[in-house]
């Protein structure tokens, strides 16, 4: 991608506080129209990142460009970066078209009460709120709240929306559909949104592609299915938790972890050495097995019903939890003794073995 066509792009940003680097070295180029997830562990960043594209935080080292422009010392309300707080941080003694109207009202820029009313009530019809104008913002819901606090940044006609953990506030049913509505009303404005989240199915699910910070630095930037079928890094196996990720040895294409002394063909290169196998990819065998192919022992905890598949909990000798995933639409579920000894069995070419 050519520097110039980059909607947003970072140079070598690093921001700290006191003793704290909450980012390290972040280069990151992003073009327009597509949506961003910005997925991360508590504390590696995540917010601090938004903050200096928004303009709410100088960076200590390094350069942001918006549109080809550096920004690094122009004020946030100068930058014409649209920002959704997790909060909503609504106007409480506002209506809904009070609320969405403010900015444009308030603004340095001139605008006619006509194209005013035309573009608020254009952002509330987006965001599926057409005939709630108005209400006062302490008579509708969490939901709602939400889509407020979108329509009143969309209404800017902003080219870039940052939006920090947007449906954190929302319950899980809620939230689901929010995901379906964003990316939506994105691809409808052609605009790019780039969305902080902690969660990992959010990241996955919302993304055309995804940046997974870990202790400020960036560890990947890929299209989702690349992030979860190709993890960089051992950490970002582990914050996908999708992953079961084994401490070890690499020497001479000889992985040693806790189920022993494996020989490994293909190896990610990493600074940390790792044995990472797919929850879904586990075979659950009985105790004693004498099966091909790498394995460990593991005892039956305890089980999960998540819907569509079924997570088992299993643990080793040295008390590492193992997690195999059994999906329904692969049969019905199965049953475990608790506390009896199974063997855990996988094929090595579903390994990624880190090193
Ligand atoms: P995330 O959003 O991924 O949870 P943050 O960007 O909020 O991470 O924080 C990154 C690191 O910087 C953390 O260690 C956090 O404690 C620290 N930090 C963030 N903001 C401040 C602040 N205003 N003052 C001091 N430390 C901060």
């Amino acid at each position: 991608m050519a520097e110039e066509s980059a909607i947003f792009r970072l140079e070598g940003v690093t921001k700290t506080y006191g003793g704290v680097t909450a980012l390290r070295d972040v280069s990151l180029s992003v073009s327009g129209n597509e949506y961003i997830s910005l997925l991360g562990p508590s504390g590696s960043g995540k917010s601090t990142l938004l903050r200096v594209i928004a303009g709410f935080e100088t960076p200590d080292r390094g350069r942001v460009f918006f549109n080809g422009r550096d920004i690094t010392n122009i004020p946030a309300h100068e930058r014409g970066i649209g920002f959704v707080f997790q909060n909503f941080a609504l106007f409480p003694h506002l209506t809904v078209y009070d609320n969405v109207a403010f900015g444009l009202a308030n603004g340095e820029k001139q605008v006619s009460r006509d194209e005013i009313d035309r573009r608020v009530r254009e952002a509330i019809g987006l965001v599926g709120l057409a005939g709630m104008e108005g209400r006062g913002v302490h008579q509708i819901s969490g939901g709602q709240k939400q889509r407020v606090a979108l329509a009143r940044t969309l209404v800017m006609a902003p080219s870039l929306v940052l939006l920090d953990e947007p449906l954190g506030a929302l319950d899980a049913n809620l939230r689901n559909r929010m995901r379906n509505e964003l990316r939506s009303i994105r691809e409808t404005l052609g605009v790019t949104f780039l969305h902080v989240t902690g969660s990992e199915t959010e990241a996955l699910a919302m993304g055309d592609r995804v940046v997974v910070l870990d202790r400020g630095r960036i560890a990947q930037f890929a299209k989702p299915d690349d992030v979860y079928a190709k993890p960089a890094t051992p950490n970002v196996a582990h914050f996908l938790n999708r992953y079961n990720v084994f401490d070890g040895t690499l020497k001479d294409k000889t992985f040693t972890g806790p189920f022993g002394s494996l020989a490994v063909s293909a190896t990610t290169p990493s600074d940390k050495s790792a044995y990472a196998v797919r929850y879904d990819r586990m075979q659950v065998e009985p105790d004693g097995s004498k099966g091909s192919g790498p394995a460990i022992p593991a005892t039956f905890v305890a089980s999960e019903y998540l819907g569509s598949s079924v997570m088992y909990f299993f643990e080793t000798a040295e008390g590492k939890v193992i997690e195999v995933e059994h999906h329904l639409s692969l049969g019905a579920p199965k049953t475990y003794e608790p506390k009896s000894r199974y063997m855990l069995r996988w094929k090595p070419d579903d390994a990624i073995v880190f090193g």
